[in-house]
């Protein structure tokens, strides 16, 4: 089922957001919402996603200056009731002594939608979310995974231009996250409705993002695809918050990162002679046996080994800040205290500016 609504882009210019407290939410915020994309918000509790989603909905105003738009029209000072936004939220938010069905219906028995019409698209929303026969059951009896599909039909019963997920898989237990994960990202592409989704949890964001903004303090500190923000973190921040990230110190050398215990690829960009750290995932890093090391890996002594089952993961003491991680799916097994070597490609590394350096 194909959304009803034209798809929209949402723009927010200067969107800045002080509480009466004196709380700085939101420092003056641009952001473009393309048509028909699912947005994700991410971050650490307190950073503003849900202020920055609140303003969306029309539940909060920017301060002066900011602007609110939905494709053309301005929607700023607009309330929630006019705005035509579907939300979903962490906790549903159902009406517990109703039905599926009536709970899916109320919006539209509020806006006068006659009663054939209204059956009709519970019936269609239902099978949407996969809750075919269930309409006549309250809330109550349902699942957490069953209440939050019923949220998500309520949401779309009133086919609004957007829809807005406020960590809507938050209450629900690992497994089932994941099950209900992956219904919604099938659903969001099929519909093709402007959604944005709130959440802290990065494999959620990646999973369901067509980009991801990642936000710190109030502002926006990268927006880009899932893949850009994992293998291109533009700054400590991102590196750091996504996913794990090893993260060594060197002095650039021709093409090479020069560490006491080995060396790393470069990007021919780097400037002989200068401090510069690089950044690679556990995932990227080749461990191999100590007697085939050559010029081109880092030397430790292995601290830590862990089987996972589908990974093996280990922990390397190169003589850095911290071991690096490195984890294979191949086989291949070396025990602790045992000395060894690693190897990262030049694709899999970025480099910055060593962190003491940046924060002058
Ligand atoms: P979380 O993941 O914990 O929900 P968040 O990233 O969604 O966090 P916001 O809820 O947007 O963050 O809050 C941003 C900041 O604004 C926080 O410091 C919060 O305490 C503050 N804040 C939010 N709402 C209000 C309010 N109504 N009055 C005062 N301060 C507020």
């Amino acid at each position: 089922m194909k959304s009803h609504q034209e798809a929209v882009s949402i723009r927010l210019s200067q969107c800045a957001k002080s509480f009466a407290n004196g709380t700085r939410a939101l420092q003056p915020l641009d952001l473009q919402i393309h048509p028909g994309e699912t947005l994700v918000l991410l971050g650490p509790s307190g950073c503003g996603k849900t202020t920055t989603l609140r303003m969306i909905a029309g539940l909060e105003f920017p301060d002066e200056g900011g602007r609110v738009l939905f494709g053309e029209e301005d929607v700023t000072m607009l309330p929630i009731e006019k705005r035509g936004v579907g939300m979903v939220f962490q906790n549903y938010a159902l009406f517990p002594n109703m039905s599926v069905g009536e709970n899916i219906a109320y919006g539209m028995k509020i806006r006068k939608i006659a009663a054939g019409e209204r059956a009709e698209r519970v019936e269609r929303l239902l099978e949407m979310v996969h809750l075919q026969g269930l309409s006549h059951r309250r809330v109550d009896q349902l699942s957490g995974g069953q209440k939050q599909r019923v949220a998500l039909a309520r949401a779309l019963a009133m086919e609004p231009r957007v829809l807005l997920l406020d960590e809507p898989l938050t209450a629900l237990d690992a497994k089932l996250r994941e099950a209900v994960r992956s219904d919604l990202n099938k659903l969001l592409r099929s519909l093709g409705i402007t959604a944005i989704y709130v959440t802290h949890d990065q494999g959620e964001a990646m999973a369901l993002g067509d980009r991801i903004v990642v936000m710190e303090r109030g502002k926006i500190s990268q927006i880009g695809t899932p893949q850009e923000i994992y293998y291109h973190p533009a700054n400590d921040f991102v590196a750091e918050f996504i996913g794990a990230m090893n993260r060594v110190d060197g002095i650039v050398a021709g093409d090479r990162l020069q560490l006491p215990t080995g060396t790393l690829p470069l990007p021919p960009d780097a400037v002989a002679g200068q401090p510069a750290q690089a950044l690679f995932r556990p995932e990227d890093v080749e461990v191999i046996d100590i007697t085939e090391a050559d010029a081109h890996c880092l030397r430790g002594k292995l601290i830590n080994t862990f089987f996972l089952g589908d990974r093996t993961r280990f922990e390397i003491e190169i003589g850095a800040e911290r071991p690096v991680i490195a984890e294979t799916s191949r086989r291949g097994w070396w025990e602790a205290g045992q000395q060894i070597a690693i190897r990262v490609p030049a694709t899999a590394l970025v480099t910055m500016a060593p962190r003491a350096a940046k924060e002058t």
